[in-house]
């Protein structure tokens, strides 16, 4: 039986950024990864792109990971919001809210390769990969997890452990924890696109009657398109050749950004919102998409984790993790404002959003126009769309967990 302080279960972008803001805790670490990070099939690591907000910059700060990535990121000086079809527009400016950047854009990939870079070189970390899980048992002093690797049974024991392995996460059904689903019936497909113009390190976010269009400024003059469709609709977009698809695409956002040139690879997810009924359970926490899987909407999924592992980081530092029960409630309880009002933010946005009921359309107008005209509204907006609300943890101050 091998030993450890903390299991953390998937090794995708919450579950790598965990154990590298822990790097200098001291703590024996396992990672349970069920994907290679070098397959083409690892779910996290892929093909998308994340709009990083100004909080989660400070974040990677206090991990000393932004020195790593800030040359391979995209700023966001200005997020332009509006409702196809209709007048009402929104804008948000970096230099309104003081700050450098609204957010950054990276890919998935990108951010992969620096956590896993910064992974590789921690001695007290051990790499499980590809392997999965398919027993935990839980006893007073610790979890005992079963786990099998190239088809052999092994196992692993732990004082704390984290399921950090996604909206379908095993961990989270095999210690009991419910979780609620709902599907939004639609699907978002993403690509990366080249334009005739430069984005001018604009993001426009532009709702339609099927969900909101995203186009994220890239480095180049390319931009990362999430583009929200009907399900129903989802095989026949996905099946369109390349030139029928830029025209799609084109028609949907207009020339804003001149003639839409290029196209990437696409790929889709079909969306939904999840929610783990508790985040902890003895010695069991659930964090990223195990414990909130969130509609793509204005892009807060990943940086809502990347605060629950701020927090969690912290707390683990300042309390160990030989006697989590002692801390763990009061770990759920800081994070749970928080979470709630990013679900509520992204499910009424997809709701208020993706109606074509007359009298809202125009109040939807009317209502952009007024953000637009009043600078404390925007402010608020701005303040969301940074991720910076909630308790500031160390690191979302920036400030290093030693
Ligand atoms: C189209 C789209 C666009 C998005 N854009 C943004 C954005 O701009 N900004 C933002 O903040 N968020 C965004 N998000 C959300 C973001 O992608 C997620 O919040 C993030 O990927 C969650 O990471 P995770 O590590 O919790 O889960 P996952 O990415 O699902 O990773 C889970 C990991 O666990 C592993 N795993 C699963 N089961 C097991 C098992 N049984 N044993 C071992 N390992 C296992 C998997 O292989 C994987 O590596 C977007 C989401 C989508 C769908």
């Amino acid at each position: 039986m091998k030993k450890y302080d903390l299991i953390i279960v998937g090794g995708g972008m919450v579950g790598a950024s965990l154990a590298v803001s822990l790097k200098d805790s001291g703590l024996s670490i396992a990672i349970i990864e069920a994907f290679s990070w070098k397959s083409d099939q690892q779910p996290s690591f892929d093909d998308r792109s994340i709009a990083l907000s100004y909080g989660s910059k400070k974040i990677l700060e206090g991990m000393s990971l932004w020195s790593s990535l800030k040359d391979r990121c995209q700023p966001i000086n200005t997020i332009h919001i509006s409702d196809r079809g209709r007048f009402g527009v929104t804008r948000l400016h970096h230099e309104e809210e003081k700050v450098e950047a609204l957010g950054y854009v990276i890919e998935n990939r990108v951010m992969g390769e620096v956590l896993q870079h910064e992974i590789q070189s921690l001695d007290h970390l051990t790499m499980y990969m590809p392997a999965t899980v398919i027993g935990v048992e839980e006893s007073k002093d610790q979890v005992t997890l079963t786990i099998d690797q190239d088809g052999q049974k092994i196992e692993l024991e732990a004082s704390l452990l984290v399921a950090a392995d996604g909206a379908m996460s095993k961990v989270r059904d095999m210690v009991d924890i419910t979780h609620h689903k709902s599907d939004y019936a639609q699907s978002a497909v993403i690509a990366n696109i080249t334009t005739e113009k430069y984005h001018d390190a604009i993001a426009y976010e532009r709702f339609t009657d099927s969900g909101p269009l995203a186009f994220l400024p890239m480095t180049e003059k390319r931009v990362s398109v999430v583009w929200t469709i009907n399900r129903e609709d989802q095989d026949a977009v996905m099946q369109l050749d390349d030139d029928a698809f830029l025209e799609k695409l084109q028609q949907r956002f207009g020339y804003r950004l001149g003639r839409l040139e290029k196209t990437g690879v696409r790929n889709v997810y079909p969306l939904a919102l999840t929610e783990s009924e508790q985040l902890v359970k003895d010695r069991v926490v659930v964090i990223g998409n195990a414990a909130h899987g969130l509609h793509p909407v204005s892009g807060q999924g990943f940086n809502l984790a990347l605060r629950d592992v701020a927090q969690l980081a912290e707390n683990i530092q300042q309390h160990g993790v030989q006697n989590p029960v002692c801390w763990l409630n009061g770990y759920a309880v800081s994070r749970q404002q928080d979470m709630k009002r990013v679900f509520r933010f992204t499910d009424s946005l997809v709701k208020l959003f993706s109606n074509n009921f007359m009298p809202l359309a125009h109040a939807r107008a009317a209502g952009l126009m007024m953000v637009d005209c009043l600078p404390s509204l925007r402010h608020l907006l701005a303040k969301q769309s940074m991720g910076l609300f909630g308790k500031m943890s160390r690191l979302m101050r920036g400030v290093a967990l030693k």
